[in-house]
């Protein structure tokens, strides 16, 4: 099992939340999946185990196709285990139906992706304000707490933008304002950066470092950039359908493909 060392365990963050315990805040043991494909069953892992603790913003690396994406999937209730159990959040995620699954995610769970899926025929504020609306809340509500957080990722003068007259980093920005927006407690982001040049990357980067600092966040970060993975308090490596720490895989000569 994976442990975080004291070390990790010392650094968590200035936070604005209550203090938790020190309980891991996600509990994975002995995970596997397997798709059925045209080619036969495909297995990704192997009895993988996880644990995390509150504060921690661990990075995750690995070859492209071993399974980053899909341990995010399984960890945000967004795909289901074959076997093993999967805690995230006080919630058993894997015996979760459709229906509580979607609760789940918009409750505890901010989600980024590579790709910042905004919604093109609506301004920045309406996209942050969405996941708001979604779950029910007052239009003007949302909609002032969607205009702090675009203040809080620096755009508060882009809320009438659309997506498409936005630049990249910013379009990433208001996906991080959209996935924070309902104050989830837990931050994954799949290669958050994997769509921007190396300036605008750093930038988005140090954005995401703030705001995990600033509310307390524990964050998940798949990246195939080492140098921003050096920057998380532990960087795990995903290989042969199990989790290791990085520096032990360093020793045996580390190649990351980007995902
Ligand atoms: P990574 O994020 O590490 O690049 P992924 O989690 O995206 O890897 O995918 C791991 C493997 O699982 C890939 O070979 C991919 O083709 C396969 N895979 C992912 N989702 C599905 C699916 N829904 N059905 C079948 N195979 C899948």
């Amino acid at each position: 099992m994976i442990q975080t060392s004291p070390a990790a365990a010392s650094q968590a963050p200035r936070s604005t939340r209550e203090p938790e315990s020190r309980a891991p805040i996600i509990q994975v043991h002995g995970l596997e999946k397997t798709y059925t494909t045209a080619r036969g069953a495909l297995t990704l892992f192997h009895g993988l185990d996880l644990e995390v603790y509150p504060g921690e913003f661990v990075a995750i690396v690995g070859q492209s196709g071993a399974g980053k994406s899909t341990l995010l999937h399984i960890l945000g209730a967004l795909d289901t285990p074959t076997a093993g159990t999967v805690h995230c959040a006080s919630t058993n995620v894997a015996g979760l139906t459709q229906r509580e699954a979607a609760a789940f995610r918009n409750s505890k769970i901010g989600y980024v992706w590579q790709f910042h899926y905004l919604l093109p025929e609506f301004t920045a504020l309406e996209n942050v304000a969405m996941p708001l609306l979604a779950r029910g809340d007052a239009k003007r509500q949302a909609l002032a707490t969607a205009a702090n957080w675009l203040r809080e990722v620096d755009l508060e003068d882009r809320g009438d933008h659309r997506p498409g007259e936005l630049s990249g980093g910013e379009q990433q920005r208001v996906a991080l304002a959209r996935a924070l927006v309902g104050n989830p407690r837990l931050l994954l982001a799949d290669e958050p950066t994997g769509d921007l040049d190396e300036t605008t990357a750093g930038r988005v980067f140090d954005l995401l470092e703030r705001l995990h600092a600033s509310h307390g966040l524990t964050s998940i970060v798949v990246t195939h950039n080492l140098d921003l993975a050096a920057r998380c308090t532990r960087t795990l490596r995903l290989e042969s359908g199990r989790l290791g720490a990085l520096e032990t895989t360093l020793q045996t000569g580390l190649h990351t493909g980007k995902g």
